[in-house]
């Protein structure tokens, strides 16, 4: 790095940068299209949310990655691996609530099902890979591009776990690359005002003004009509609990902060 550039500080897996080849020196960053934080990595064009039906999905994990997706530009993916334990209902009432929203894939990285689809969607693109653990990450990377990393609990996980919560790699899948960014957790990076959550979810936007209030949070009120068509069952009522507990998440921690 040249003069004051420091790594990790101002600059980041992802980046685009002004090489000295000569030197062997980085000398400036160029603009970023985005950012995610912890770990840090630049400039990701699509983010692939991967759930399976095991381990049973955190939705309010996805929640939180579709809306960190959001306020960064990035592209989000919901990926079902191991759809190969689905049933054609089962794999439906999984991805049915999301679809309008995000595109969706189901894929197999064990039994190459969906694969190709994948791989020419991200083809040219700088792609991250997040979900909770077990779900099939590293298999992923294995079947898209062909890669040998040991999958399931053990050693090179715990290795790369130990002291490695920043560890960022990068894979290449043909003409586009994967980072891998090990014990991912963007979730804590999500920067938005609680009184924001309400932009991320249209079908409550589109029906605030017939609220009493006309400040209504949609949590708890008298009169609400989020409320009331969730009961009438047309606005789903997992994505709306959804919205209640990250909005309280929210509050709490905008609290939190100004102590
Ligand atoms: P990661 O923690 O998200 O990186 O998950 P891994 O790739 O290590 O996979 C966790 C476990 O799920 C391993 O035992 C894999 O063999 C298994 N697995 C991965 N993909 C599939 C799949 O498509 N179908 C099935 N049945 N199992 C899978
Ligand atoms: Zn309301």
């Amino acid at each position: 790095m040249r003069g004051k550039l420091k790594r990790d500080e101002d600059v980041f897996v992802g980046d685009f940068v002004e090489y000295d080849k000569l030197n062997k020196v980085v000398i400036s960053v160029y603009p970023r299209a985005n950012r995610l934080i912890r770990p840090y990595v630049a400039n990701v064009d699509i983010l692939l949310i991967v759930v399976a039906p095991k381990p049973q999905p955190d939705w309010v994990l996805v929640e939180k990655l579709l809306l960190n997706c959001h306020s960064q530009r990035i592209l989000p993916v919901l990926v079902v691996n191991k759809c190969d334990l689905l049933d054609e209902n089962e794999l439906e009432n999984m991805i049915a609530p999301y679809r309008r929203e995000v595109k969706t894939f189901s894929v197999s990285a064990k039994k190459g099902i969906g694969l190709d689809e994948l791989r020419s969607f991200t083809s040219g693109k700088t792609v991250c890979l997040s979900g909770q653990s077990a779900v099939g990450k590293t298999s992923l990377i294995n079947a898209l591009g062909g890669y040998r990393l040991e999958t399931g609990e053990l050693s090179r996980k715990i290795d790369r776990g130990k002291n490695t919560t920043r560890q960022v790699e990068i894979f290449f899948i043909g003409d586009g690359k994967i980072v891998d960014t090990c014990g991912f957790s963007i979730v804590d990076g999500i920067d938005i005002k609680p009184q924001e959550l309400i932009y991320y979810y249209d079908e409550f936007l589109a029906v605030q003004d017939k609220c009493r209030y006309s400040n209504c949070t949609h949590t708890n009120e008298p009169g609400c009509e989020v409320k009331r068509l969730v009961n009438d069952k047309r606005i789903s009522e997992s994505r709306y609990a959804r919205y209640v507990k990250l909005y309280k998440e929210l509050t709490e921690r905008s609290k939190r902060r100004y102590d």
